[in-house]
């Protein structure tokens, strides 16, 4: 059988070499996968400040059509005052006389009335106004903020992607000695296992899942004849203290 060439030995450094360098893939593609999201998460920021920018200008513009509508209606009333009052002199009786003096009594109390409400009115206006150049200023304060940000994690991404474009062809130099049977097998436990495809025995137990290990198949893994998988994890299982001189620490 080929596989009776393969030197398992060999092969396993060869997986845990390539475990390392899929690590760093794996951690520096789940960081790229989190930058847009920031990215995205910044710009609703901004644009939730917009709207409620936005909203106040609204209202501000809310105020001054009150006020022009009370306006109008003071002006209409004024010169139905004037209106009034020149009739007055025409009119025969005092009967009539007192039911115009009493309309025009009226009118006059309406347009206090609403010259007060303009006056609140005037107030409010002034005093969203200020508010709003506040606001404006900490809107373009927030904006640039958050632009430099976004450009920050821009800049990231593109550092991430060269490192991975790095990292992918070391993978590719070391994966090119491992046997391709092998390989296909480490690389669907990578892909199920998020990333970590190859463990040590650690403390007797499996470096992955923590399941204690029986010591037969603690011997099997240090006698190399062949690929030991872990029972409930599936990973691939390796003894860090038998690997080649020099790589015990790494
Ligand atoms: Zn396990």
């Amino acid at each position: 059988m080929a596989e009776q060439k393969v030197d398992i030995a060999q092969q396993i450094d060869k997986l845990v070499k390539l475990q390392e360098v899929d690590s760093v893939i794996y951690r520096l593609r789940a960081e790229r996968q989190q930058k847009p999201e920031r990215i995205q998460e910044l710009r609703q920021q901004i644009e939730q400040e917009k709207k409620k920018f936005e909203d106040s200008k609204n209202s501000v513009k809310q105020l001054q059509v009150n006020r022009k509508e009370k306006e109008i209606e003071l002006e209409s009333k004024e010169s139905e005052i004037k209106k009034l009052n020149i009739q007055l002199y025409q009119l025969k009786t005092n009967k009539e006389y007192e039911t115009m003096q009493q309309e025009i009594n009226g009118l006059k109390a309406d347009c206090s009335v609403l010259e007060e409400e303009i006056i609140k009115l005037m107030d409010e206006i002034e005093q969203e106004g200020s508010n709003i150049t506040n606001e404006q200023k900490q809107l373009e304060g927030k904006q640039q903020q958050i632009d430099s940000e976004i450009k920050k994690i821009e800049d990231e991404i593109k550092s991430i992607e060269r490192e991975l474009v790095k990292e992918e062809e070391k993978r590719k130099q070391i994966a090119v000695e491992v046997d391709p049977k092998i390989l296909s097998n480490y690389e669907r436990i990578l892909e199920v296992k998020d990333g970590l495809a190859i463990v040590p025995v650690v403390n007797n137990a499996c470096g992955g899942c923590y399941m204690q290990l029986p010591p037969q198949v603690i011997n099997e893994i240090r006698l190399k004849n062949e690929i030991i998988y872990c029972q409930i994890c599936s990973r691939i299982l390796y003894d860090k203290v038998s690997l080649p001189a020099g790589r015990e620490n790494s």
